[in-house]
């Protein structure tokens, strides 16, 4: 899947930093033996928040290679200076460890970048204003993709309609997506490519919107957006290349020094690779392909987290159901507003056994599972599937992750624990989310909505991330909704179910060496440590030392990963 020289390069690199970390002998934090090798980097006058309980605090660090090999008071670090040290000096700022986004949609996060934004739109006047703009300045037959249109924002709330974007768009074909990726509005051209007609029967997993009239409104939920999905052109290998440099970019501007890479397409990996072997990436990639291809790894002898420090994969992303937003996640009871429904298994799901076989015969190869599940019925599933594979094959270090882990019922928080999962959540979803979850789950269903103290509390292991390009990509944006949960609306200034909340350091620490422990990187990388790698992040204020409402605004002054400098504003 990539060139053997990517691993054999890392593994070369980290036996070199063992060697010198022989050499300058491994000793007491309060090490004051003079080093016999000069460091590549050092930061100084820095307030480093390491991780590390046994030493929380430290003002400076050295680094050699790829990874750090002191840190500690400036006294102890000075003498790893030499002539060929790179200093950077963090003029007393905080540093913290590399953020580690636990789940990202990586490649639409880069191509979004470049795509036509909904997410502001106002009104679905709004939304065609735009769309008509963007047709003008596109070529005939060539796709409007993206988005990221949000109902909710709109007053009443309601789902757009292909004859709001029409008229503009004669001769191009739309497609764009509510921001949580689980609808999709088609216009007519669109809708004639894929064959989609009145006549359409809604997919396992998926439905066609109808008007009363029975046609087609142009909104695809679910599996039904593969009608259309199906007949877009691929992207090009340049066309991925660019989504992803501008991805990594815009990665290394937010702290951002890992990502983990939830359903890409190979080709994605692909590229990847090939940067990789050409030393471009600026960020460490794990990426979980989607389970039901699970034996393309298998075959190959592929293992959890399998590959370099930078690229590595043998994790499996699977789908349970769908999301709030599309009334689409699976609960135990009806949806308040839409009683009718209480959401869909995934077409994965369906029938439940062939699922539960995948995922047996996955984990016996030794690969991960990262299962996405939003509704209590959903999680409570998984949950059932994890006692199942731990009946079938025994317990062993798994970390089997559930993705968003949204809305848990009261008895699963206990069995979460036991049963060892992950969860792995977006805190901005729950600020985005907290506007209007109340109207469609009731005031019961919310206490245990983005549960992170009760997860916390029941010893329960997070990671932190964002579902870019669901949400935004930067932490501080995470970090600021876990610790306040103000919603985006600002009817909640102390928070949304605020006993939910957890502190900045609670939400720091699971975004690092949790989401780290999620990809079976711990021993790596997570934590400001001797022997670890080198990625960090200076901010330009101490997210520690101010008001929590402030974190939004905190910016990043320097990325550094692998040792080297990868952005600086
Ligand atoms: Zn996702």
């Amino acid at each position: 899947m990539w060139h053997p020289t990517t691993i054999m390069r890392a593994r070369m690199a980290s036996q070199r930093v063992a060697i010198l970390l022989l050499t300058a002998g491994v000793c007491a934090p309060a090490c004051t033996r003079v080093p016999r090798t000069a460091a590549d980097l050092v930061v100084t006058h820095a307030r480093i928040w390491t991780g590390d309980a046994a030493r929380p605090e430290a003002s400076a660090l050295a680094a050699i290679g790829e990874r750090i090999v002191a840190v500690g008071a400036e006294n102890e670090i000075g003498p790893w200076r030499g002539d060929a040290t790179r200093v950077v000096d963090a003029g007393g700022r905080r540093v913290v460890p590399g953020f580690d986004d636990a789940h990202v949609h990586f490649v639409d996060g880069g191509r979004q970048l470049d795509n036509v934004d909904l997410k502001d739109a106002d009104s679905p006047e709004e939304l065609a204003r735009r769309i008509a703009a963007r047709a003008k300045a596109t070529a005939a037959g060539e796709w409007i993709l993206g988005g990221d249109w949000d109902d909710q924002r709109w007053t009443p709330a309601r789902l757009p309609t292909r004859e709001l974007i029409d008229a503009s768009t004669p001769s191009t074909p739309v497609f764009v997506n509510r921001y949580d990726g689980h609808m999709s509005l088609a216009n007519s051209v669109a809708l004639r490519l894929a064959g989609v007609t009145r006549n359409t029967a809604d997919p396992p997993g998926g439905t066609v919107v109808r008007d009363e009239h029975g046609e087609p409104t142009g909104i695809l939920k679910d599996a039904a957006m593969s009608y259309v999905d199906r007949v877009i052109p691929p992207l090009s290998y340049e066309g991925r290349l660019h989504a992803i440099k501008r991805a990594l970019a815009h990665a290394a501007s937010l702290g951002v020094t890992s990502v983990q890479h939830m359903n890409p397409d190979a080709n994605d990996i692909g590229v990847y690779a090939d940067l990789a072997n050409r030393g471009e990436l600026t960020a460490r990639i794990y990426a979980a392909p989607m389970e039901t291809g699970w034996q393309d790894q298998a075959k190959v002898g592929i293992r959890r987290s399998f590959g370099s420090a930078w690229l590595r994969v043998g994790a499996l992303k699977g789908y349970a159901d769908g999301s709030l937003g599309s009334t689409t996640a699976y609960f135990f009871q009806p949806y308040d507003d839409a009683p009718a429904t209480r959401g869909l298994l995934s077409d994965e799901m369906q029938p439940l056994d062939a699922m539960r076989t995948r995922l047996v015969e996955a984990d016996r190869a030794g690969l991960q599972l990262c299962i996405h599940a939003i509704g209590d019925a959903g999680i409570s599933q998984i949950l059932d599937f994890s006692a199942d594979i731990i009946r079938a094959s025994g317990e062993r270090d798994r970390r089997m992750r559930i993705e968003h882990a949204q809305h848990i019922a009261p008895a699963d928080f206990d069995r979460f624990a036991a049963l060892k999962v992950i969860a792995s959540v977006q805190p901005y979803h729950a600020i985005d989310d907290g506007r209007w979850a109340e109207r469609r789950i009731g005031p019961e269903r919310i206490k245990t909505t983005y549960a992170f103290r009760t997860l916390l509390d029941k010893g329960v292991r997070l990671a932190l991330g964002t579902d870019w390009f669901v949400a935004p990509l930067d932490p501080m944006q995470t970090i600021y909704a876990a610790a306040t949960r103000a919603t985006l609306d600002g009817r909640n200034p102390g928070g949304w179910v605020p006993e939910q909340k957890i502190t900045v350091a609670e939400a720091l620490t699971a975004y690092t060496a949790g989401s780290a422990y999620a990809e079976f990187q711990d021993q790596e990388k997570g934590t400001l440590t001797r022997g670890k790698l080198a990625d960090l992040v200076i901010l330009s204020d101490d997210i520690f030392g101010i008001a929590p409402e402030k974190i939004k605004d905190v910016k990043v002054v320097t990325t550094i990963v692998g040792g080297k400098v990868v952005f600086q504003r």
